[in-house]
């Protein structure tokens, strides 16, 4: 890994008239706003239904997903979309993306073992994830462990303790007015983004390290059960 430098954050490197995902994801693949596009193949943007009733934020991609340039396609991914499916929410209404967009790893020989990403690294990227929001309206934010959690909601929340509870969204983020106000059109003007709802759980890459993994999947799907029931009101 190189050393690491200053991180000037991505905001600089989000086109202001960037009206769709796709232009922040063309935009982002340019990102330079901390150091580990360095090391890392290629940006991992997210992706999914632009009209998603459910987004879901995890923590950065992992080996699989950098090579192929993709979020959730790898072994966690795999996990989580069965999850998803047992829990009861359709997975053509969701997308997925990351709270860090570059994979953070250190080699080991030639291997690439994943790192967690560093509070520089989170609040660097942060402005890719507003974006994200400010182009979707979901219903329900699905926060994926510890690092998306604090990246959204701050270092003072703890999923182990709020897990499977909804909360409001955004009232719940870290810097709430962030989330608040919601692009309508190219012309600039905004709206109130509509009421949504926010539910923290663990990382599905959590539940393939347990001891007991049927134990760790069951309290994942069970978390979701409780997401797939609040669409449903
Ligand atoms: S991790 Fe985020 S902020 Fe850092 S270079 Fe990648 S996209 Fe930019």
């Amino acid at each position: 890994m190189a050393e690491q430098t200053d991180a000037p954050g991505a905001q600089q490197f989000i086109p202001p008239q960037a009206d769709t995902l796709d232009q922040l994801r063309n935009a982002a693949a340019g990102c330079r706003g901390c150091e580990l596009y360095r090391d890392a193949s290629q940006t991992v943007f997210g992706r999914g239904d632009e009209g998603a009733r459910v987004v879901f934020v995890g923590e950065q991609p992992g080996d699989m997903e950098d090579q192929k340039g993709l979020p959730f396609v790898g072994p966690a991914g795999r996990l989580l979309r069965k999850a998803v499916d047992d829990a009861g929410i359709d997975p053509a209404h969701i997308y997925l993306t990351n709270a860090v967009k570059h994979f953070r790893f250190e080699l080991r020989g030639k291997r690439r073992i994943h790192q967690t990403p560093d509070r520089v690294h989170i609040t660097a990227c942060r402005p890719w994830l507003v974006a994200e929001f400010s182009r979707l309206h979901p219903e329900l934010v699905v926060v994926l462990g510890a690092t998306a959690a604090k990246a959204l909601l701050g270092p003072a929340f703890r999923v182990t303790r709020q897990r499977g509870e909804l909360l409001p969204w955004p009232a719940s983020a870290q810097r709430p007015e962030d989330f608040v106000r919601v692009p309508v059109d190219s012309a600039g003007t905004v709206a109130d983004a509509p009421a949504a709802q926010l539910l923290a759980t663990i990382h599905p890459s959590a539940v393939l390290r347990a001891d007991d993994q049927d134990k760790a999947y069951e309290g994942l799907v069970a978390d979701l059960t409780v997401a797939a029931r609040a669409l449903t009101r």
